[in-house]
């Protein structure tokens, strides 16, 4: 995505805390507010970045996120969930923090938390533990989750079957009311029907009026081959149904990586560690190692020395999005006899005689030569 620093835009310290963004973000948003700028696009992009920013940092995981990648989200394409591009709307975002700050002052409409004015219902986050072949192949799995569903009784309206539904009179049916607030008309949720234009005269007994209901689904989840640990996958409408018939939030679905018994993951590139006895080093040898997808054979050249990296191309983690995929890497342990009887003993001690068996000097030590196999 973008390289933008989301706390210099807003203007605060990494260790700010919610209300400190919140805050800042409302200063800055009043003074760059389209409405107070006309004709002027510099003041229209500060606004849409501030938006932007505040959408990042106001919401914990995305923050984490952001922190630790620098970015929300993947590495490009479809994957990663947060684009600011589509569907993203700075004035939403306005809205939402002042609305739901003028709520509160009167002591209504502030319950419904981050609801947007439209009723749409809360997304879910999901972790999904995920095994290293999973993500070098790519998986499909089926989830159950509890949400939020449309009551059936009702079909989603919250009144009960048959009976009438008047329009608010509040709003008269918009749902929304305008009021001013400096320079600017803001309008927010009516506090008379929540945002629903309308009055139930007689609820819906199963929801009590919420057109919902709690209830298990499954979802689906297509994940990518070559995710890592701390990317999200976000399934559009798969998250809680809003308040009587609202849209559906999202499901968030955060990539857990698995420990794996033999292979340690470095990009996607995978270690596996293994171990010959030192005549399979000196005379060469065809071993069989574990790799992602299932066994294969790896030679091992005659004279090869302790802490050597070979490379199996291609047997590592399959690219995010681009295809190819990163190499399994075999670093060789040389195994050092520990109980020798007096036969081996003896065996050995002609062995050291000879001149060959004597190591070189001044040559490379051991962790250049990783670091070397490693650029
Ligand atoms: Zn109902
Ligand atoms: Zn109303």
């Amino acid at each position: 995505m973008s390289g933008k620093d989301y706390y210099e835009i807003l203007g605060v310290g990494r260790q700010a805390d919610a209300g400190e963004i919140k805050r800042a973000y409302r200063k800055l948003a009043m003074q760059y507010h389209p409405d107070k700028n006309p004709n002027d696009k510099g003041a229209e992009d500060k606004f849409k970045e501030l938006g932007e920013a505040y959408s990042v940092l106001s919401d914990p995981q995305k923050r984490t996120q952001y922190d630790q990648f620098g970015h929300v989200g993947g590495n490009s394409g479809g994957f990663g969930g947060f684009n600011p591009g589509a569907g993203f709307d700075p004035f939403d975002i306005f809205r939402e923090v002042f609305g739901g700050g003028f709520g509160d002052i009167f002591g209504m409409g502030g319950s419904a938390g981050r609801r947007s004015a439209r009723g749409r219902g809360n997304d879910l986050q999901i972790k999904l533990r995920l095994s290293y072949e999973e993500i070098a192949a790519g998986v499909k799995k089926k989830i159950k989750i509890r949400k939020q569903m449309v009551c059936e009784s009702c079909g989603g309206t919250g009144s009960a079957p048959g009976a009438s539904m008047t329009t608010c009179t509040t709003c008269r049916g918009a749902g929304e009311v305008a009021y001013r607030q400096g320079f600017f008309s803001v309008s927010r949720t009516c506090p008379q029907c929540q945002g629903q234009g309308e009055i139930i005269e007689h609820p819906c007994k199963k929801c009590h009026g919420e057109g919902r209901i709690r209830g298990e689904s499954t979802v689906e989840v297509d994940m990518p081959a070559g995710v890592s640990n701390g990317q999200y996958l976000t399934i559009r409408g798969a998250g809680n149904i809003g308040l009587r018939g609202g849209a559906a939030g999202d499901v968030i679905v955060l990539v857990e990586e698995e420990p794996h018994r033999y292979f340690e993951r470095h990009g996607d590139d995978i270690l596996y560690e293994l171990h010959l006895s030192f005549a399979q080093a000196a005379l060469g040898d065809e071993v069989e190692v574990p790799t992602l997808k299932g066994k294969a054979k790896i030679s091992i050249p005659p004279g090869t020395q302790n802490g050597k990296l070979l490379r199996m191309r291609g047997k590592g983690i399959t690219h995010l999005n681009t295809g190819g995929a990163g190499d399994q890497l075999v670093r060789v342990n040389v195994f050092v006899p520990t109980k020798l009887g007096e036969q081996e003993k003896r065996l050995l001690k002609e062995l050291a005689e000879s001149e060959c068996m004597q190591p070189p000097r001044g040559e490379k030590g051991f962790f250049e030569r990783v670091k070397e196999a490693f650029v």
